[in-house]
Formats: structure tokens, sequence, C-alpha cells
């Protein structure tokens, strides 16, 4: 058998992307699951945008781009941070990408390398450590819990920085505790981040995605000297339910952009010409789309909140952002459930799957033990059969 690089032996696969193939393999034998795992839109790409990427095909647009992207593609995001966040920024500090996961690959990779360390608060989105690890850094997990919201402290990071820090990792809101950091807190984390040589990668991509009072704060617009710092990452997949298209996006300074550039054009050429098309016309076209589907996980959220408060032993709190439950199941840990008892969130999760159909991804993936993780962004009835259903496991009836 030909042997595997270091490389390949220590990467793991992702987590909700695992998750996901197994709910799809049951489904494919004709078993019905009750699918929470993945979190990506159920909604249509919006009419306006798949006639754009059609037309773009029959004009020819299917050829190599230049390798950070079409200069139209580019100024459309830096014209968007100038009319969303009041930030002002060139096409030249912009990257397009194929989707938001390649645009954090390569921030890493412009960014951090063997010796360095990366602080990221935990619960974190699965894939963060290990694309960190996958540049030879090293991920400094920093432990935020249920009774402050899962936000870091400014305090927290201050005691997490050593010599080696390079990088700081933000995700607000986050994947996949829901937690929207208020733009108080976030001056707050700047403040203790100016106060040393840290660079930051703020990963905005549920940014269009808060409900109630919360509002979303672009990080590197706080302070004059954090947009010299700062590599802010969004892109297309949740706003305008573009998961497949694959269009995400950096903005940062101009230098590191170049290096993310350079380092694309060796990896993948170019992101795909179809749908940086399909981008300029999500960008600039009619957004009451992105408003009707917010304003749709908006009441999907409700209804995840009702419906979790009737389930015996679960804890949570409820998310301000993105499309994501995530709560405490240790309560049912060494009890007796259908099955036999569970003694940890993976095992909680085999056991919901087999014994009530529902695939659900555990809290370990995300670094946090004890918990679940359950994505909004399917049916209303999906949402309620299949929280009935992990009622009645739990009272012991399936
Ligand atoms: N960041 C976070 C926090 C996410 O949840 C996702 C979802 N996949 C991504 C980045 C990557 O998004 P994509 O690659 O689909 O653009
Ligand atoms: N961000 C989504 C999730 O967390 C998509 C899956 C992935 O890219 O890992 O489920």
């Amino acid at each position: 058998m030909l042997g595997l690089s270091p490389l390949a032996v220590s990467v793991r696969p992702s987590a909700t992307m695992a998750a996901a193939a197994k709910a799809r393999e049951l489904k494919s034998r004709g078993i019905t699951v009750y699918d929470f795992s993945l979190g990506e839109p159920d909604f249509h790409t919006p009419e306006h945008i798949c006639r754009a990427a059609a037309e773009a095909a029959a004009r020819g647009y299917t050829h190599y781009t230049p390798a950070a992207g079409l200069p139209e593609a580019r100024r459309a995001v830096a014209d968007w941070y100038e009319r969303y966040h009041n930030w002002k920024v060139t096409p030249e500090q912009v990257l397009l990408s194929n989707g938001a996961k390649h645009s954090i690959h390569n921030a890493l990779a412009a960014l951090v390398g063997p010796g360095d360390e990366v602080i990221i608060p935990t619960p974190y989105w699965v894939s963060y450590s290990e694309l960190v690890e996958m540049t030879g850094a090293r991920p400094v997990l920093v432990h935020t819990s249920a009774e402050t919201g899962f936000k870091m402290t400014p305090e927290q990071l201050r005691v997490a920085v050593t010599s080696r820090s390079r990088l700081f990792m933000l995700n607000s809101p986050c994947n996949p505790t829901g937690a929207v950091y208020s733009r108080k807190e976030l001056e707050a984390l700047a403040d203790a981040v100016l106060s040393t040589s840290l660079a930051v990668l703020s990963d905005e991509i549920y940014e269009q995605l808060t409900y109630g009072q919360a509002r979303p704060t672009c990080f590197a617009t706080l302070h004059p000297e954090l947009s010299d710092r700062t590599v802010v990452i969004s892109g297309a997949s949740k706003t305008y339910a573009m998961t497949g298209w694959r269009m995400g996006w950096a903005v940062g300074p101009k230098h590191v952009i170049a290096a993310m550039g350079n380092i694309q054009s060796q990896e993948t050429g170019c992101p795909c010409s179809i749908s940086q098309r399909a981008l300029i016309a999500a960008l600039t076209g009619p957004q009451d789309c992105v408003e009707q589907m917010r304003g749709e996980f908006s009441r999907r959220r409700d209804l995840v909140m009702r419906r979790l408060r009737d389930l015996p032993g679960i804890r949570f709190t409820e998310p301000d952002g993105a499309f994501y439950a995530f709560f405490d199941v240790s309560s049912h840990f060494g009890k007796p459930l259908a099955g036999g008892p569970v003694s940890n969130a993976a095992e909680f999760c085999s056991a919901a799957l087999e014994h009530a159909n529902v695939c659900l991804v555990p809290g370990s993936a995300f670094g946090c033990e004890g918990f679940v993780r359950m994505s909004f962004a399917t049916r209303s009835d999906v949402i309620e059969t299949g929280l009935s259903r992990i009622g009645e496991w739990l009272r012991g009836g399936l």
C-alpha cells in the first residue's frame, strides 16, 4: 500500500461533513432521517443570481480569471463593505476564493507557520483547528462556557498570549453557539488585541443572520489600527444560499491579500469564473431575498427554542445569530436510555441517530464536550418531528 504524508495521516475529515455523509447514506437506503447535521441553507439560490450565472456561461465567461478574482467582482465586494459596514476598502484589499473555508486556509497560510501559536476561543467551528494544524502552527484553545454566553473576555485573551502568539481567530456570529458579540464587547477585545502584536482573523460569514436586538459588527472597523492587522472573512454561502457555488472572500491589508493571491495562484489558479459573475449579481442585485431568508431562519429559531424547552434534561442559551442551536445534554450521560446509557456527546449523537433517526453533531467536534449542535437550516415540519422524536426517546418511549 502506498505510504501517506504526515499531513495526510494527521488530518481528520470535517465532523460536520462526516455527520452529513452518514445521514445521506441512511437516506439512500430508504431510511427516514431527521437531518440537523449540516449548516447550509435549504433555500434555492435566488432566481436572479442563477440567471446571471446562466447568462455568464452562455456569454463565454468560462475561462480562467485573474488569480485573486475578477476586478469587477473584487470591486463589488469592496463596495458592499462601504455600503454595509461603512468601511472603505480598495479592490486590491479583496481576495475571492472557492468558499470562505478556502479563504481561511489562504489567510492562515499567509500569516502563520511552524512554531506559531493561534488563539481560538472554544467552542469553535470544526475546521479552525485542523486548518491551523495544516500550516504547522499550533492551535491554542481558550475555553468559554454557557455562563459567559460562550464569549471570550479580554482578560482571557491577555492570559492566552505568549511570545509565540501570532493570530487570534474570532467568529461572530458564532458557529456552533450562535453567540453574537456586541459592539461594546468587541471594542473591549479590540483594546486587548491592540496591546499585543497579534493579527486577527475575523470570520463574519453569518453577519447577515442575526436575530432580535443582535447586530453584526465588522471587527476591522473598530479602530484604524485594526484594519492594518485584521483579515475579515465572509462569503455568499450563508447569506445568499450559495453553498455549492463556493464563493468566499477575504478583506485585509493589501500585502497580506497579495500574498494570499500568490498562494491561491499556485493552489487552484483562480476562483470559479461563473460563480464570480453570480456573486456580482448577488451583491449588486435586490437584497429582499436576504431579509426573507433571515425572517424564515428567525421563525425557525423561535420554534426550536420552544421545542427545546419541552425536552427533558436539556440546557441551552438562545442563539442570537447563525442557524444553530447548541445544547447541553450531559444530564443524560450514564442514565438509562433506550439502547443503553451514553457517556459522551458522540455516543449521544450515535444513539439519537439509531433510536430517534435524528442526526446531530457532537459538541466535542467543536471543542466542547457535553453539548450537541443542531442546524435549523431545515424545514419547520422536520424540526417539529425531529425534536418530538428526541423527546420521546429521552422519555423512554422509543
Ligand atoms: N466559517 C464558518 C464559521 C462556517 O460555519 C462556514 C460554513 N461552512 C465557513 C466558514 C465556510 O463557508 P463556505 O466555505 O461554504 O463559504
Ligand atoms: N459550516 C457548515 C457546518 O458547520 C458546513 C459544513 C462544513 O463546511 O464543515 O455545518
